[in-house]
């Protein structure tokens, strides 16, 4: 399969920028930002909102890794489901958790709207069930708004079916408030604002190691050190040397994207974002110029385009098989950071580092809301991102975690397979 470009779809609708240069000599600051997605971008941001110098490292451009190449679909909550995190902590400190989640959202919301309306491209996402299950989803809606606030809608089969032309779906379940960015240009929106208000970035900049002196810790770069009493560690998966507890306890799994030709079609109706419901499942949205960009799948090696290409195409034509021979322009990877317990790690080791990563696929809201409890604590001595205390950092297994997280998908797309298959004979 030919692919247009190796570029991603993001970086063809984003404009070209010059990168910001990398640092010389001895640079003081009250924060030294290490990463620049969006976890790095937001916390660099809001630091420098109250009033403190930080600087932000970027070892290639601004947004490079899962920030800049993810499926825009911003919605509260987190890569770990309600109902297990209820299970881990109980219900009073999962609601808390789901509302800081839900500020993640809030700020999005708001700076999108500030920066560039335009790179809010769409509203609401739809989770398609694959089995028929009316009641369970009418449970859940009515959990999620009981416990949580959360108000979904809740769509017949027919409704569904209206909107999303496959008898692959029976009931959806929509949220209205989730919405849909261009999260590169969010992103390059978001870096240029903070250079403009002070935030010193440097691009093409790895932080090399970090080390305290006395009452501050020292970031080497190759021209440059930088002096800060804070170090803010926003890296995913992306190093894992860096900073040993946090790379020990982050897996990186690499997760899809297809983006398809502008097309003629009639099997998507809506401009909402679509997930499927499996535990293992796919996600897609209409984007502009008429084409579809298709998500899904998970590894723990990276494949290469072509190849992943092809099998999302099969896993699109799978849904819809009316869309025919659809040519395939754009496909690539990104990198994820995922803890065993896939719920962030956001804290502060032994000697004072601290660190907001490990946000899964579930990073947009989360990052943003990591960003702001790291600020409020740095600038304002505030503790509520101890929260996220009950899910500290752990060793994930190094190549057996990979092993393992590898199995478990698998594991969970046969369960996925095995249910279809039960609620297909149950009806037949
Ligand atoms: C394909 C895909 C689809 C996704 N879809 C969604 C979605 O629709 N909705 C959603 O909410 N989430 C989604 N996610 C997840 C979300 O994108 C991530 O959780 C989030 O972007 C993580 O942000 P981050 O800042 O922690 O990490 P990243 O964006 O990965 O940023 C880390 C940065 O650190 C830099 N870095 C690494 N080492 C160093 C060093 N030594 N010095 C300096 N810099 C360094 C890297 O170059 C990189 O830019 C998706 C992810 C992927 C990959």
């Amino acid at each position: 399969m030919t692919l247009k470009s190796a570029e991603t779809w993001y970086e063809a609708t984003a404009p070209a920028r010059d990168a910001a240069p990398p640092p010389r000599g001895v640079i003081a600051a009250d924060v030294c930002v290490i990463g620049g997605g969006l976890a790095g971008l937001t916390t660099a941001m809001e630091v420098q909102r109250r009033g403190r110098i930080a600087v932000l490292l970027e070892a290639k451009r601004i947004a490079w890794g899962a920030s800049g190449r993810n499926g825009g679909f911003v919605g509260n909550g987190f890569a770990l489901g309600v109902e297990d995190i209820i299970e881990k902590v109980g219900l009073k400190n999962a609601q808390a958790l789901y509302r800081l989640s839900a500020h993640g959202t809030e700020y999005v919301r708001r700076e999108v709207t500030r920066l560039d309306q335009t790179l809010r491209m769409s509203d609401g996402v739809i989770v398609a069930q694959r089995v028929n299950d009316p009641s369970g989803s009418r449970r859940y809606v009515e959990m999620m708004l009981r416990d949580f606030s959360e108000g979904l809608e809740l769509l017949s089969t027919e409704q569904t079916r209206m909107l999303l032309k496959t008898e692959r779906y029976f009931q959806g379940i929509k949220n209205p408030h989730s919405f849909l960015i261009h999260p590169l240009r969010y992103a390059q929106a978001l870096a240029d604002d903070a250079r403009h208000r002070g935030v010193l970035i440097h691009e093409n900049t790895p932080a090399l190691d970090v080390r305290k002196e006395k009452r501050n810790f020292i970031v080497r770069t190759a021209q440059a050190e930088i002096h800060a009493p804070h170090v803010v560690h926003c890296v995913s998966s992306l190093d894992r040397r860096i900073n040993r507890t946090i790379g020990r306890a982050i897996l990186p799994i690499a997760t899809y994207v297809a983006v398809t030709e502008p097309l003629d079609q009639d099997a998507i109706r809506t401009r909402c974002g679509v997930g499927d419901m499996r535990r293992a499942g796919d996600y897609y949205r209409l984007i502009s110029d008429k084409r579809i960009l298709w998500g899904g799948r998970i590894t723990t090696r990276v494949s290469e385009p072509a190849r992943l290409a092809q099998m999302l195409k099969r896993d699109m034509l799978s849904v819809y098989p009316q869309l025919g021979d659809p040519k395939i322009d754009y496909a690539w990877s990104g990198l994820m950071g995922y803890a065993l317990h896939k719920m962030p790690l956001i804290g502060r080791t032994a000697d004072g580092q601290w660190f907001a990563t490990a946000f899964g696929g579930h990073g947009l809201n989360t990052t943003a809301m990591a960003g702001i409890l790291m600020a409020r604590a740095i600038a304002d001595g505030d503790d509520e991102y101890r929260r996220f205390a009950a899910f500290a950092p752990k060793w994930v297994g190094g190549p057996f975690g990979r092993i393992g997280v590898q199995a478990s998908y698998w594991h969970m797309q046969l369960r996925d397979v095995l249910d279809e298959r039960a609620d297909r004979k149950k009806r037949e």
